[in-house]
Parts: structure tokens; sequence; C-alpha cells
């Protein structure tokens, strides 16, 4: 359970989404509100700890839940705090101290950390490929990765050539899979965070993930293309 805040100068927030993508409802205290100025009106906004709402970064979609049943919607602000923002807060205004019932939407958490993991292993096939990663997305209907295609032209020349390199994408996702490797991360002290894959890579990442491989299924590495300026691999992942 978590404690109360005593120090509202300075909120120390947990991010309990570091720590385990499946609290997906929590008791928690507002730690900080005010009002965010946009689009000509200001709306409040409160920050929870500890914090299970995943903000939108890395490629990740933003988590949709509750704050006592109000719907808000969760971003991190220049500081570093992930703030909830809900045109219901209004209604009824949150103070410091306050404790708080938070519920973040359990199936798209999963998906997200579904599609988001299948990310980290399809980057280190193409990297393994000696594919450098230039972009990403793991938004549910449009997740792919990008690669440089400087110097791989030849490799991906024709359609047959293409649909080659899609077919060994998926092999070695499927192997990659069949291993149900652990997924684990670690946060330094100097905040930054690393995720490993175990068999498979690891690399500093902020989003959600599944536990193992053994998490994921059907994964499907759907085409491989080279458009405006980079390779673009699109695929599709669920949650076992
Ligand atoms: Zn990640």
């Amino acid at each position: 359970m978590a404690d109360a805040p005593s120090s509202p100068a300075r909120p120390a927030q947990e991010q309990a989404y570091y720590g385990d993508t499946y609290l997906t409802d929590t008791e928690a205290y507002v730690v900080a509100s005010g009002e965010t100025a946009d689009d000509g009106g200001a709306s409040p906004w409160i920050a929870v700890s500890p914090n299970i709402f995943h903000p939108k970064g890395g490629g990740q979609p933003s988590d949709e839940g509750t704050v006592d049943g109000v719907r808000v919607a969760p971003e991190r602000s220049d500081d570093g705090l992930v703030i909830l923002t809900g045109d219901a807060l209004s209604a009824a205004p949150l103070a410091v101290g306050a404790a708080v019932r938070c519920s973040v939407d359990a199936e798209k958490r999963r998906l997200h950390a579904a599609l988001h993991t299948a990310g980290h292993i399809l980057g280190a096939l193409g990297e393994a490929r000696g594919w450098r990663h230039s972009g990403h997305s793991h938004f549910p209907g449009q997740a792919r990765l990008d690669f440089d295609p400087e110097g791989h032209e030849d490799e991906l020349a024709s359609p047959e050539l293409r649909e080659a390199v899609r077919a060994e994408l998926q092999t070695g996702m499927d192997q990659a899979l069949a291993s149900r490797g652990a997924v684990t991360a670690a946060v330094d002290e100097t905040g930054h965070r690393t995720v490993t894959i175990e068999g498979v890579n690891a690399e500093p990442c902020g989003g959600t993930h599944v536990r193992s491989l053994a998490d994921l299924t059907n994964v499907r590495i759907l085409d491989v293309k080279i458009k405006r300026g980079a390779i673009k691999v699109r695929y599709e992942a669920e949650h076992a």
C-alpha cells in the first residue's frame, strides 16, 4: 500500500507501470495538481503516486483509464511528472493528499505491451541483418519499425526479394518466441531504465512489456517495403 506523500514542494511519483505491466487497478494519492493552459482554456490536471498510467512515448500509445471513475488521459509534463487530464476533473477537484482509485483499461494495456515487446524483437532482428533502426510505431493496427535503407537497396530490390526478407524475419521472430525468454527491466540510480529480453537484447526503454515471450501470440511480420527513404516493416501481435 502506498504512503501519503509528505513533501508537496517537489512531489515524488512512483512509476508503478515501470515495475508491473499487469497492475491496472490501484489505490493512489494525489501528489500534485494544477491547470494546463491550452486551446484558449485552462484544464485541470492531477498527478498521482503510485502512477499506473503510461503516457504516450517511445512509439507506444497512452493508456486509457479512470480516477475515481472519472475518465482521464495521461501525458508527461515538461518536468517529467506523469499528469492526468480530463474534462470531468473540473467538476470534482481533487486536493493534494486525497486518496483515489486508479484504473487502466487492462485489455488495451496488454495489447500495447504485446505490440511494444514484439517491436523490440523485430528491432533486434533488423539490426542483426545490419539494418540501422530509425523509427517505430507500436500503435494497434499500424505497428511498424523503420530502418535506414542505405546500403541495403539490393537485398530489397524486387517484390520477391522483399517477401524473402519478410519470411526470414518471421522465422527469426518465431525462433525468438519459442525461446520463451524472460522480459525484465531495471532502473539505475540516475533514473535510466533498461529493458532486457532474455536471448534477444537489452535497450533503454520507458514502455510497458510482457513478462516473458510466452505471453506473445499471433506475431506476424506483414510486409517489408521501402517507402519515403526508409525500410518499413509492418507487424502485428497479440497478448496470449
Ligand atoms: Zn520497450
